[in-house]
């Protein structure tokens, strides 16, 4: 068999072991709430609002999607032109042409390009933010931020930039394979390291003060068997008003993080129906199986982007050899691009599902679907989410159910309980 035909079958078992374990991990089928709760709960919201939040995400919409035309444009122009080769030489100039200076600073060239012309959209939408008072940033520290990430990215970028070519370099013929193992060991790193190394970056992370609430936290955290050593707080209003609660990291770095915001902005005992949403991610391992079908999917990415380099009109488009090369990285950049837009629906929908279990976990721990339905129309009401949004944008990006459907998830439970 051709290393061609090696590498198709071998895309065909990451891709069947990708299926098979999200068959059995996502809960698919999980009825939604019933229409006329959700609309019940809609109808309980203040009109005022809702109407709000709707003019809120109706002036958001033009900068997100300008910014995903305008870098979907931006991605195609590097990678379906020489633009994108020309820019990596560029790069590599200075070194003599070096690949590992091509690969690396010529990569992280091309990503800068694409963040820079869509960052008049970022800014176009702090200035929305800040008017609906869901921002707290200036300026300066809004651009602090932006370093930040810049810089955070530039070293994961950078370091992937560098093992995948020196993979490239050494082995130009089995690159699929060692690529593939080191971009899911990757992934499954950055799982591990995100709540140590970057998170810290941009916020401060403390201990749950002692109290009586951190005290009822652990105990719940022990009644459900999820052993949670702390409950983090994050100095989140230091940028936002806005309210949440997540749980990151896998074994040893796992915790669970609640935003300073919550506390001053929600009843303890809301505070305690968001932790038991997070509990449920815990303890359904919801980072773990996150990890594992990002892992599988970057394998079977870089092994399909191998199969791609035998596609010559491509490469003649790009103004490349090969797609192992450090100057095909546009090419990389502009497939990545397609395939995260085409996945993102797919990835709302699995999200959703694993979301709305972790809510009905929060409602059997706690047994207090009123608290759970209070705490829902917090978060909608200070976060000014559009608590009904429209079908196609829903479909197309959100990553939780919506308010009404959560808040009807509570009404359908204290039917079902009471
Ligand atoms: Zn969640």
């Amino acid at each position: 068999m051709t290393t061609r035909g090696w590498a198709a079958l071998v895309l065909a078992v990451v891709l069947v072991a990708l299926a098979v374990f999200a068959a059995v991990t996502i809960p698919w089928h999980r009825a939604p709430a019933p229409r006329a709760d959700q609309v019940a709960s809609l109808a309980s919201l203040p009109k005022d609002q809702v109407a709000r939040a709707r003019a809120f995400h109706s002036e958001l919409r033009p900068g997100s999607y300008g910014s995903m035309a305008i870098g979907l444009i931006g991605a195609l122009l590097l990678g379906l032109t020489p633009l994108g080769a020309k820019l990596v030489s560029l790069a590599g100039r200075p070194f003599g042409g070096n690949w590992i200076a091509e690969a690396v600073l010529g990569g992280l060239a091309v990503v800068l390009v694409v963040e820079i012309v869509t960052l008049p959209f970022a800014a176009w939408r702090h200035v929305i933010v800040v008017r609906y008072g869901i921002s707290t940033q200036s300026w300066g520290p809004w651009a602090v931020d932006l370093v930040k990430s810049f810089a955070v990215g530039a070293v994961i970028g950078g370091l992937a930039l560098l093992g995948f070519y020196t993979i490239v370099h050494f082995a130009p013929r089995l690159w699929w394979a060692f690529g593939a193992v080191g971009a899911a060991a990757l992934v499954v790193l950055l799982s591990f390291v995100l709540p140590v190394l970057v998170e810290p970056v941009f916020n401060k992370f403390t201990p749950m003060a002692d109290g009586p609430l951190r005290s009822e936290l652990i105990a719940l955290a022990a009644r459900d068997g999820v052993p949670v050593r702390d409950v983090l707080v994050a100095d989140a209003s230091r940028r936002t008003r806005a309210v949440n609660a997540y749980v990151s990291g896998l074994g040893p770095t796992r915790r669970i993080v609640v935003y300073d915001t919550m506390l001053t902005e929600a009843t303890p005992g809301e505070v305690v129906s968001v932790v038991a949403h997070e509990l449920g991610h815990a303890k359904d391992n919801d980072v773990l199986t996150g990890t594992v079908i990002g892992a599988l999917g970057t394998a079977a990415a870089v092994i399909a982007i191998f199969l791609l380099g035998s596609w010559g009109g491509l490469l003649r488009l790009a103004g490349v050899d090969s797609i192992g090369e450090p100057r095909g990285i546009g090419l990389l950049v502009a497939v990545a691009t397609l395939a995260g837009l085409a996945a993102g629906p797919a990835q709302g929908f699995v999200s959703r599902r694993v979301e709305a279990r972790a809510d009905t976990h929060a409602l059997v721990l706690t047994g207090d679907p009123a608290t759970f339905e209070a705490m829902q129309r917090r978060l909608g009401t200070v976060n000014l989410s559009d608590p009904d949004p429209p079908a196609w944008e829903y479909l197309m990006s959100a990553s939780h159910p919506s308010t009404v459907e959560r808040m009807a998830a509570a009404r359908a439970y204290a039917r079902g309980a009471g």
